[in-house]
């Protein structure tokens, strides 16, 4: 994996890029940056593990991992910023996420003024195949753990590109670029994290 390249072609493609050594350190950089602003998050083990939800102004953070609901979607999707991870990030700077809903692809693509990337750099895989297949036959079976569903990855871990009515994985965003009139921050954290 080679950080440094993968951090010149996410500038070289527009996306602005932070880089810390803990969690714990991007948490506090994201909730200062944050401050004032209303925030939707979507669902992201990283988020969850560096505890930045709670150092989130109170009453200003949309999370449905928090609080389900159609409301908090709806005020999430409405926010001033939002908040992802990230399935995988190849070294040329493409960004990968795979979502059953939607609203966290929906969330990077557009209705925000900012968007942050938030990711380990475990993510980091050299091209764009190892990326697709590390977020298909990692992120993505790992994610489908955590629901009660009838899906082949939670037998033997690998995605089989499955017709289950229960799938979790109905689309895949690749961003090349930040969108137009929205800025995106990839917020790379040195521990692994996330699925
Ligand atoms: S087997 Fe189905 S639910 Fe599991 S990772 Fe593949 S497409 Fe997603």
């Amino acid at each position: 994996m080679n950080i440094e390249k993968t951090v010149r072609s996410l500038e070289l493609r527009g996306f602005k890029v932070s880089r810390f050594a803990t969690g714990e350190q991007a948490a506090d950089y994201l909730a200062q940056a944050l401050k004032g602003q209303t925030v939707g998050i979507g669902g992201s083990k990283t988020v969850e593990q560096i505890g930045l939800y709670d150092k989130l102004e109170e009453g200003k953070a949309f999370w449905h991992w928090k609080l389900p609901g159609d409301a908090t979607y709806a005020s999430a999707a409405s926010a001033d910023t939002y908040l992802t991870g990230a399935n995988a990030i190849s070294e040329d700077g493409e960004i990968l996420n795979i979502d059953g809903r939607g609203n966290r692809l929906a969330g990077q693509l557009f209705g925000h003024k900012k968007v942050y990337i938030v990711s380990s750099v475990a993510k980091i895989c050299p091209d764009f195949t190892s990326a697709l297949y590390r977020a298909r036959n990692t992120a993505a079976t790992e994610n489908a753990l955590r629901f009660p569903y009838d899906t082949p990855c939670k037998i033997d871990g690998k995605c089989h590109d499955c017709r289950s009515p229960q799938r979790i994985c109905n689309a895949l965003v690749v961003l090349w670029g930040p969108m137009m009139g929205m800025e995106a921050e990839v917020v790379l954290i040195d521990e692994t994290l996330g699925m």
